[in-house]
């Protein structure tokens, strides 16, 4: 059983890798939702500075039963408090849905859901990130294999929160590691755009995307619980000097 776990976790990894970063260039909705349908990156200094966007609004949307850990939500507006540069400072506020569906779900339901449900844009001084909990998997998922999250536009997140919660693993750590890590792909790391400006350049060679330093947020395993040095007394990984000199490179913190 516990072979089988392992290798369950293992396989994880690669299917993060190759949904987390998939860019996205489907820019083709109505127009005052025009600054939240750009590609995976692309809104990166804008989430981090504070030159045009003041204030930083999250929208957590869920239906019932798949809230994330309350300790999951505060964890989430601390690493935000620290990255970002915002004067106007960072909400998160909830949205609950009726439970969509259609799971297992493909990136184009993922969307549809994205278009129905989400109610809060980028308007004014303020910058909008709409994460979705959702109540099924992804349609990519094998019995071997399977995704806990993807942001898949510059302001879109989807983490497959029915997913995660299948796992026998610490529900808060997996929560707010696969949340930090899918931020860090909005915040345009590693080399999104291949804008990197980091004379380091720490993108892994052999993880498309992500840091080549491997107690870094941004590892590729860093989301695969198996890979965290203590599920019992783990923390989070942390953003390593890189990964924090390309964000502050962007008007972060
Ligand atoms: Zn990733
Ligand atoms: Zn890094």
């Amino acid at each position: 059983m516990k072979t089988y776990f392992s290798k369950l976790l293992l396989l994880l990894a690669f299917s993060v890798i190759l949904t987390a970063c998939k860019k996205d260039d489907d820019a083709s909705e109505n127009d005052d939702r025009s600054e939240n349908l750009l590609g995976l990156g692309q809104s990166a200094e804008d989430l981090l500075s504070d030159d045009i966007y003041k204030t930083l609004v999250v929208e957590i949307v869920y239906s019932n039963g798949f809230r994330p850990e309350q300790e999951t939500i505060d964890n989430l507006r601390t690493f935000l408090n620290q990255r970002v540069n915002k004067p106007g400072g960072v909400q998160i506020v909830e949205t609950v849905i009726s439970p969509p569906e259609g799971a297992p779900y493909t990136t184009q339901e993922i969307r549809d859901i994205e278009s129905t449900h989400r109610t809060r844009y980028t308007n004014g001084d303020e910058i909008a990130v709409y994460v979705f909990f959702a109540n099924g998997n992804a349609s990519g998922d094998t019995a071997s294999s399977v995704t806990l999250g993807t942001a898949y536009r510059n302001t879109s997140v989807v983490i497959y929160q029915e997913t995660l919660q299948s796992l026998q693993v610490d529900r808060f750590l997996v929560e707010a590691t696969t949340l930090r890590h899918e931020f860090g792909h909005l915040f345009g790391l590693i080399n999104i755009l291949d804008d990197d400006i980091h004379p380091t350049n720490h993108e892994d060679p052999d993880s498309n995307k992500h840091c080549v330093v491997e107690d870094c947020l941004m590892y590729f395993a860093s989301t695969i619980p198996s890979t965290l040095p203590n599920p019992t007394a783990a923390d989070i990984p942390t953003l390593d000097p890189l990964c924090i000199a390309d964000l502050q490179a962007k008007g972060g913190k």
